[in-house]
């Protein structure tokens, strides 16, 4: 069956956004039944089209290069008696005993049997009434989850479930299920349909296929068309296991593929950057010397190396694309701040951006006590300078002020740097590829671009570096400043929550500060908000004499700059917050660091919020309060985060145990969240990929920007060049 589109005068605008020439006019290009818009789908309204857009998903070929993250396994029954811990298994049984408890939080168990002998155990946290009602003791369940290691034997959290009537014949599935990444208000079975609609309007092999063929045939890639239908739609007979590895061919062929497309668009992006002139400059070295001077301490040898890498890299006139990558506390601050001073040296304007208000503002009062006693005052711009104060900045910026610190309002309409040198952007993996070039754009007016820096936490193992910054050089700070106190870290079941509060309230009468993170699974602020008031209100129950504070990403920005403050200032002793402390909070004074539900965060965040605490000079310690029982991948990485503190190993084994769009974070901005590929596992991939791209460049630059446009999807507009 053919979905009949609503129309088709519409096309999706920035579907293939690098696209060198647009198609003549009157004559649709062979793809355009991929580039309709979704809406032109039934059962698109604009309720669905927005759920898409969120996903990055606008025209119908989005859906088709939105595949599966997973597959689940519903072809088969597995008897209780077979299961093991760590595999996702489909079971069929009938309920024996249903009990409603509290332990240290409310819970719902319910004990099933399937005649093998075995008892297995479906445990629920989150649960509702009507939910507990409906399982009672005779009901048969179909229910699919992963197996772990229970107090009573095998259990299941949270198991996707299904009742079955009495005596209904229910059927198994012929074939793997695709899972989707969705989002909020579009459901999985939504999705599924949405693909399968999308996919009726494949078209064939010569119209889709954008690798030239001199580049395929050796690779040995076959059909882009059916690679795709059989990763949505594995037939019965597919190979299961290599699918679930994701090692089917068709999974590397499309792997191959989006590595190319991110490896391209990276590299296309360098070169529109490169293109341009940039100033050289050039500065005496003064301004250096004299900050140099003034502070309390000496750089550490990597600071050195870095910064004079940059000052290098800054005297050329081309623009500089710089990664600095360095462990939470390496002293990225003062090497940036050296950065600025050269540029100032030579008689431009630099911009800093930080992505949130808080890191901006600290960044910004650091700035001042450096540079105010070499006469530069470093102008604050942020969304929420407004009025009178906004115009007052905005005009210093024209006055060629020499140094601006801000959120991305630095990179909004209205902001003009007359004279811009450089930028240097903060923790760059929560703002998009794109916003950071729209920094870069800011310094065309003067005729040139503007250098640009990049400062990241986030450990990058040098594989993924290679892939993920395509378009940037790398400076490492692998050194941390001396007389740094060690980090204790413990994990503690939250069964024991009472020693930890008791654990708090010494800290306290000792004179020290703490972090309480509250974290969910899922990735809901509104959720994470909601259990740090109950955490706050526990806290301040518990501690009477000492003053607890509370941040969540759904206060006003004012209120949680003000509760900031009186942290920093030690008005609060605790604070409670959700991950939005994650990035760059400095109180030295702050030694003890809780994490709640430490089982359900990565590496790399708990490795990052760790990083707050043990940055002044007394004994410092990290508490990883967990939920048990924990899976087999939560256990290693709580023992990862008890074993070293070294940002490089904890990265390494991230990209072991979960794969590169988290190690890097990005699945925030959805930057570099891969579909199909994983470099991991697919990392033998890269070196054609890269010879490949070499080859497209060259020679088909066309293709290439189809290729991108494709892949990463129509939602991401680069600025154009
Ligand atoms: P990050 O790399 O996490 O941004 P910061 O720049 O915030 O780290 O530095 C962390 C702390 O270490 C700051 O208080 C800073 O002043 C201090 N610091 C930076 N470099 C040195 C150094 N070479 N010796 C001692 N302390 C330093
Ligand atoms: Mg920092």
């Amino acid at each position: 069956m053919v979905p009949r589109l609503k129309s088709t005068s519409s096309r999706c605008s920035a579907a293939e956004p690098l696209a060198a020439a647009p198609p003549a006019a009157g004559a649709p290009p062979p793809s355009a039944p991929g580039l309709a818009p979704v809406t032109q789908l039934p059962g698109v309204g604009p309720a669905v089209a927005a759920a898409l857009e969120r996903l990055g998903i606008r025209c119908v070929q989005d859906l088709w290069f939105h595949l599966p993250l997973r597959y689940e396994d519903r072809t088969r029954l597995t008897p209780i008696g077979a299961l093991r811990i760590g595999m996702n298994c489909q079971v069929e049984g009938v309920v024996q005993a249903v009990e409603r408890g509290f332990r240290g939080r409310p819970q719902l168990r319910v004990v099933i049997a399937d005649g093998s002998g075995a008892l297995l155990t479906l445990r629920f946290f989150h649960f509702s009434r009507g939910q507990a009602q409906q399982l009672a003791a005779g009901l048969r369940l179909r229910c699919f989850g992963e197996i772990r290691h229970g107090f009573h034997g095998p259990e299941i959290v949270h198991p996707q479930y299904q009742r079955l009537a009495p005596g209904a014949e229910v059927v198994l599935e012929d074939r793997l299920t695709p899972v989707y990444p969705t989002t909020e208000g579009l459901g999985q079975r939504r999705l599924v349909v949405l693909v399968a609609h999308a996919l009726e309007c494949l078209p064939d092999d010569a119209a889709l296929e954008v690798l030239p063929a001199a580049l395929r045939k050796p690779l040995g890639l076959d059909s882009l068309r059916e690679a795709l239908l059989l990763v949505h739609r594995p037939p019965p007979g597919a190979d299961t296991a290599a699918l679930t590895a994701g090692r089917h061919p068709a999974q590397q062929r499309l792997a191959f593929e989006e590595l190319l497309a991110h490896h391209l668009s990276l590299r296309r992006l360098r070169q529109q950057v490169r293109a341009f002139a940039a100033p050289a400059l050039r500065g005496d070295g003064a301004l250096r010397a004299r900050l140099l001077a003034g502070l309390p301490f000496a750089l550490t040898g990597a600071q050195e190396r870095v910064a004079a890498e940059i000052v290098a890299d800054l005297a050329r006139p081309q623009a500089m694309l710089r990664l600095v990558q360095g462990d939470v506390g390496s002293g990225k601050t003062v090497v940036a701040a050296l950065a600025a001073l050269a540029a100032v040296e030579a008689g431009w304007q630099v911009a800093l951006a930080a992505p949130t208000e808080l890191l901006a503002e600290q960044h910004w009062q650091l700035l001042r006590s450096w540079l105010e006693p070499l006469g530069i005052e470093p102008v604050w711009l942020a969304g929420k300078v407004l009025g009178r104060a906004r115009e007052r900045a905005l005009a210093a910026i024209a006055a060629a002020a020499p140094l601006t610190v801000g959120t991305h309002a630095l990179m909004q309409e209205g902001v003009r740097f007359p004279r811009l040198g450089l930028a240097i952007i903060d923790e760059q993996h929560r703002f998009g590829v794109h916003q950071r070039l729209s920094l870069g754009e800011k310094g065309r007016a003067a005729g040139t671009l503007p250098h640009q820096l990049v400062l990241t936490a986030t450990p990058i193992p040098r594989t993924l570096a290679m892939s993920a910054y395509a378009d940037l050089d790398v400076s490492v700070i692998d050194e941390l400043p001396p007389g740094r106190s060690a980090v204790t870290t413990v994990a503690i079941p939250d069964t024991r929550r009472a020693e930890v509060i008791a654990r708090i309230r010494a800290a306290c009468a000792d004179g020290r500060q703490v972090y309480w993170v509250c974290t969910l699974i899922e990735e809901s602020e509104q959720l994470a908000a909601q259990a740090a008031e109950v955490v706050f209100a526990e806290l301040t129950q518990a501690l009477p004499g000492c003053a607890v504070g509370l941040v969540h990403g759904r206060l006003k920005p004012a209120a949680k700059q003000a509760t900031m403050d009186a942290f920093k200032a030690g008005a609060l002793r605790v604070l409670v917050a959700t991950t939005v402390i994650e990035v760059g909070v400095d109180v030295p004074n702050a030694s003890l660091m809780v994490i709640e539900n430490a089982e359900r965060l990565g590496l790399a965040q708990l490795h990052q919020l760790r990083g707050r605490v043990g940055r002044g000079s007394t004994a410092s310690s990290c508490v990883l309060l967990y939920q048990a029982p924990l899976s087999q991948a939560a256990r290693e990485r709580l023992k990862v985060m008890r074993e070293t503190a070294d940002g490089f190993r904890i990265a390494e084994k991230d990209l072991e145990l979960r794969g590169p769009g988290e190690v890097l974070g990005t699945r925030q901005t959805g930057q570099l969240a891969f579909r199909v590929a994983d470099l991991a596992r697919d990392a033998d991939l890269l070196p054609a990929v890269q010879q490949a791209a070499d080859t497209m460049l060259r020679d088909h630059p066309q293709e290439a920007g189809r290729l991108v446009g494709r892949w990463i999807g129509s939602a991401v507009r680069y600025a154009a060049a």
